[in-house]
């Protein structure tokens, strides 16, 4: 155990984050960052050695998929940070800065997944993790398809692998799979059984490519779609959309190019969100600054970021 005066681990280390103080004297919990909620079990099993030995009765698992170890004395920082990094597990961040991104399964096992979520929450963490934004938090989560688990539009950006379809009308042999399979009704059967699409109710799901037996449906765009300006807590809200079919090799340079408009507009405005800042002022004015560096992926409109009203009852 180190002396109290030898730690490396300073007070701006625990603004910084992943050492959050307890209720306990002396305690803190060290939350541990585990981008996408994937670990290997070899570097798991280090871990629970770890707080077998340094913490409490149990470790906690975050809602933002960090495991955090509990009941840790401030006095063993430096062992437990040495110890973890011998199977390179690092402690996570809080404050105003670019947190650990979180993740689905992705496409590797996910029959559902459209797109490798795992990859790209490493390279976000790998590029931008601990990015201080200089007004709040900034929270990055991936969808690997439109059902989103992750629930990513509750996100500063929240993104979504996404299939735009498209029909091969002369491989149709009109069984009709797709119309049935397609929940949100973008594919009816027309009056000459064979499909019609329209655009406006498609989510992007790709079930239709999934299921036609003939390879008449098929993909005309995959990317990712990005939901920008949610967040939860007090006062929610609820990102909408500002690009599709963003390929995945652009998500680093499209986060740092919000995180730039974000710093720029939130100027002098202190402890603000990203999505208050775009309600502030008016969602044309990111679209703009995106569209110059992404032209074919922004949308041509959006609406601003949607309040979730809680607070609504009736009292007794
Ligand atoms: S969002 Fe889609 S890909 Fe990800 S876990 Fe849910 S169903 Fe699977
Ligand atoms: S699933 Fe394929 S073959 Fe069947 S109706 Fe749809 S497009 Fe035609
Ligand atoms: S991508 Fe999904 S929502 Fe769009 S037409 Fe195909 S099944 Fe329907």
């Amino acid at each position: 155990m180190s002396d109290a005066k030898q730690t490396k681990i300073d007070l701006s280390n625990l603004k910084a984050g992943g050492f959050i103080k307890e209720r306990g004297k002396d305690l803190f919990t060290v939350r541990l960052r585990v981008p996408g909620g994937r670990m290997s079990i070899s570097r798991l099993k280090k871990i629970a050695e770890v707080a077998d030995r340094f913490g409490g009765e149990f470790v906690h698992l975050s809602v933002r998929q960090s495991i955090e170890l509990i009941n840790i004395n401030f006095r063993d920082f430096d062992a437990v940070v040495e110890e973890l990094g011998e199977s390179s597990q690092k402690v996570a961040s809080c404050g105003a800065r670019v947190r650990v991104p979180v993740a689905c399964g992705g496409c590797e096992y996910n029959p559902n997944g459209l797109i490798d979520t795992q990859k790209s929450a490493l390279e976000v963490d790998e590029k931008l993790f601990g990015t201080p934004t200089g007004h709040h938090k900034f929270k990055v989560a991936f969808a690997g398809c439109p059902f989103d688990c992750p629930k990513s539009a509750t996100n500063d950006i929240g993104f979504q692998g996404a299939v735009y379809p498209e029909l091969d009308i002369s491989a149709c042999i009109s069984c009709g799979l797709c119309a049935k399979n397609c929940v949100p009704k973008a594919i009816v059967m027309g009056d000459d059984n064979k499909p019609v699409f329209s655009n406006d109710p498609c989510i992007w799901c790709g079930d239709c490519v999934k299921v036609c037996p003939t390879g008449a449906w098929s993909e005309k765009r995959r990317g990712y779609t990005a939901r920008i300006g949610g967040k939860w807590g007090r006062n929610p809200l609820v990102g909408t959309l500002f690009a599709t079919f963003l390929p995945e090799g652009q998500v680093v340079p499209f986060i740092s190019s919000v995180l730039e408009w974000y710093k720029s507009k939130a100027e002098g405005k202190g402890r603000v969100r990203l999505g208050d800042t775009i309600i502030a002022e008016g969602p044309d004015s990111l679209l703009g600054h995106l569209r110059q560096q992404f032209p074919e992926s922004i949308v041509n409109a959006t609406i601003p970021p949607q309040v979730i009203v809680t607070q609504i009852g009736i009292s007794k």
